[in-house]
């Protein structure tokens, strides 16, 4: 049984180009309306029924005999488990009570639990295996849900069958603690306005402060990034960062230990050493030593980047400080901050200065404008209450028709107790055989003064997630949007991620927002020239990541905490004791065991995607067929065969190894 799929990422005070946008046709919610929970007795109630429902339609569907139309009855049934548990599984992550978050939480255990017991369901495991499909499309469709029925266990023995089952369950719920101590960290920082020199002074304007007067400044994006990239001090910076370091704390490193040993149990139990090589053979990578190799290649082309761009830090840093270089050397909380300086120093870029150009309603508008250019869509916001007042609706059509298609809900703004990174729920999938259509919500936390152009990116890379889903139009619903490979589902976003620098794209800006300051191009053409500055020792990062998440789930068993310290000890910056990165790293603790290496292998399959827009990026005729080929067919077919119907010839990492090297 599939779950819902989850990728982990008011008019402003300037510009006042919002409230016209609502003169369009007073268009509606595309889809049911989200669920209205205002207690934790609603979500308890909704979710009892929800349970109920479901198993009657086990029941039911146990009764049917294996036929070619199986397989579309199968996901009717998927649908309808999704309806009730995909906006509750969704809340507990951005309900701002957090007693409905408790409720919505022990509902998605719940949930969890039903959808192993319906994998491991052995009649509707035979109906599957038995059922001829028509197509290529029901083939693919049948072989994914039969791997998913086997992966649950329903073809182990009775005991081992349990076992897994018990196994998945402990796997969920660790998984929900780790993720809940990082969204509910009230961690708190206290600075004196001393400490606090060269932080802009929004940041102090809004922190709260305590009795004896100084700052307490939380972990969240819009207060952690200006303080890591402009506090003078260095202890300062090394406050915060061991702060955000920590994030998660102890309580999680224990749970990541267990999670990974539950997960070699679990693979075990499938006759597997580990769980990297259990689950990396449904991927498009196929197994542990392909991610190897990849890993390894991308290792040897950062490299001297990596050194390069530390030398550079050094040498800044040497300077700033007016001391010989030899007596420098760089720590990691220095690195945001004397990168930030020598972007300031070589091309005059200044991260700040980017907020007055991007409001974020209006940064909002601005990607939608892009998808809206190249995709032949319209995005029209529309009135929903949903689970908090900010949060906003928007109904998706497509131009050309004006046929309804989907509906995206967006969360903009931090708040205490609301998930903290930037992230994509597609929580409803979408079907042409039942004209079911597809629901996702973006949440993300900015700056409410606007973004920077780096920030401005991110918004596009999640809202690329979000077109994934918005613009699917798969026969079933299993297959919609982002229900595709892991290792392909952030290509799309990736795809978009240098579109923001780009001349011609960021006057779009003025569609949306005609009061707003135009960015002067040479500003754009040095934020681009900027930005592959450190290209090198942030893909090196990221290698870092996947090669610790791979380490982690191979057969060694290694302790997390002591895996870290000595990977993250082996690179150039080397490792600060007493700081414990993997307590937050939520990716691994939740969906992405043995998968965040896809972030890098997804990058390479985006890079050649985005050669086909290499002489014009916002190109509607080139938009039409990747949306045709690529975004509106999810994961009914492969994505090696997306890739090859877009561009008319097989995958190639030329892109990407290309870029690395220059
Ligand atoms: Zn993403």
């Amino acid at each position: 049984m599939k779950k819902t799929w989850m990728v982990m990422a008011a008019c402003s005070a300037v510009g006042a180009c919002w409230p016209g946008a609502y003169a369009a046709e007073a268009a509606q919610m595309v889809g049911p309306a989200f669920p209205d929970f205002q207690t934790a007795a609603q979500v308890r109630q909704a979710c009892d029924a929800g349970l109920r429902a479901a198993k009657a339609r086990v029941t039911a569907l146990e009764k049917e005999p294996a036929s070619p139309g199986w397989i579309g009855d199968y996901d009717a049934f998927y649908s309808a488990t999704e309806d009730a548990y995909g906006p509750i599984g969704f809340i507990s992550n951005v309900h701002p009570d957090p007693k409905v978050r408790d409720a919505a939480e022990a509902c998605d255990l719940r949930w969890q639990d039903f959808f192993t017991n319906a994998s491991q369901n052995a009649k509707l495991y035979r109906a599957a295996k038995a059922s001829v499909p028509v197509d290529d499309i029901d083939r693919e469709t049948l072989r994914l849900a039969l791997e998913t029925f086997e992966d649950s266990g329903v073809g182990l023995p009775p005991a081992q069958r349990a076992k897994a089952k018990q196994l998945s369950n402990r796997i969920s719920l660790l998984g929900q603690q780790f993720e809940k101590n990082v969204r509910d960290s009230k961690t708190k920082v206290e600075f004196t306005d001393e400490d606090l020199a060269g932080v802009p002074e929004g940041v102090l304007k809004a922190a709260k402060r305590d009795a004896k007067g100084r700052a307490l400044l939380g972990l969240d994006y819009p207060t952690y990034y200006p303080v890591m990239e402009r506090a003078e001090k260095a202890a300062t910076r090394e406050k915060m960062w061991r702060a955000k370091m920590n994030e998660g704390g102890p309580a999680n490193l224990k749970l990541l230990a267990e999670i990974a040993k539950l997960r070699r149990d679990y693979a075990k139990l499938f006759g597997y050493d580990s769980y990297a090589d259990f689950t990396l053979r449904r991927r498009m990578a196929k197994n542990t030593a392909n991610t190897t190799r990849f890993l390894d290649e991308v290792k040897q082309a950062v490299t001297d980047g990596e050194r390069r761009d530390i030398a550079d830090l050094r040498e800044a840093k040497a300077k700033h400080l007016g001391q010989p270089l030899d007596k420098t050397t760089v720590t990691r909380w220095d690195v945001a901050f004397y990168t930030e300086r020598l972007r300031k120093e070589r091309f005059t870029v200044d991260e700040e200065s980017f907020r007055p150009y991007f409001p974020p309603q209006e940064s909002l508008q601005f990607v939608m404008r892009i998808a809206e250019t190249m995709f032949g869509v319209k995005y029209t916001p529309v009135p929903a209450k949903l689970w908090h007042p900010e949060a906003q609706a928007y109904a998706v059509s497509d131009a050309a028709t004006g046929k309804p298609i989907s509906s995206l809900m967006v969360d903009l703004y931090p708040r205490e107790g609301k998930y903290n990174h930037a992230a994509v729920w597609s929580y409803r999938g979408g079907s042409t055989k039942t004209g079911r259509v597809p629901q996702a919500a973006m949440v993300v936390n900015f700056d409410r003064k606007g973004l920077t152009i780096e920030e401005l990116d991110t918004l596009l890379h999640e809202f690329g997630h979000a077109l994934h889903s918005n613009l699917s139009n798969t026969r079933y619903a299993l297959n919609s949007g982002t229900s595709t490979q892991q290792d392909f589902v952030e290509a799309p976003s990736q795809m978009l991620e240098d579109w923001v620098f780009d001349r011609k794209v960021l006057k779009l800006f003025q569609d949306v927002c005609p009061t707003c300051k135009p960015v002067p191009d040479e500003l754009i053409d040095k934020a681009r020239a900027a930005r592959e500055f450190t290209k090198g020792s942030m893909t090196a990062r990221q290698h870092l990541y996947a090669s610790f998440d791979l380490a982690l789930h191979t057969a060694g068993a290694p302790e997390p905490m002591a895996l870290w310290a000595k990977m993250e000890g082996d690179t150039p910056l080397g490792y600060a004791p007493g700081t414990m990165f993997p307590a937050g790293f939520a990716h691994v603790a939740g969906g992405y065991g043995a998968g965040y290496y896809g972030y890098l292998w997804s990058l390479v399959v985006a890079m050649d995607l985005r050669t086909a827009f290499s002489a014009d990026r916002l190109d509607p005729a080139v938009g039409k067929r990747y949306r045709e080929t690529v975004l509106s067919q999810g994961g009914q077919r492969p994505p090696e065969l997306l890739v090859k119907d877009f561009l008319g010839r097989d995958m190639s990492p030329k892109a990407f190894f290309d870029y690395l090297a220059k």
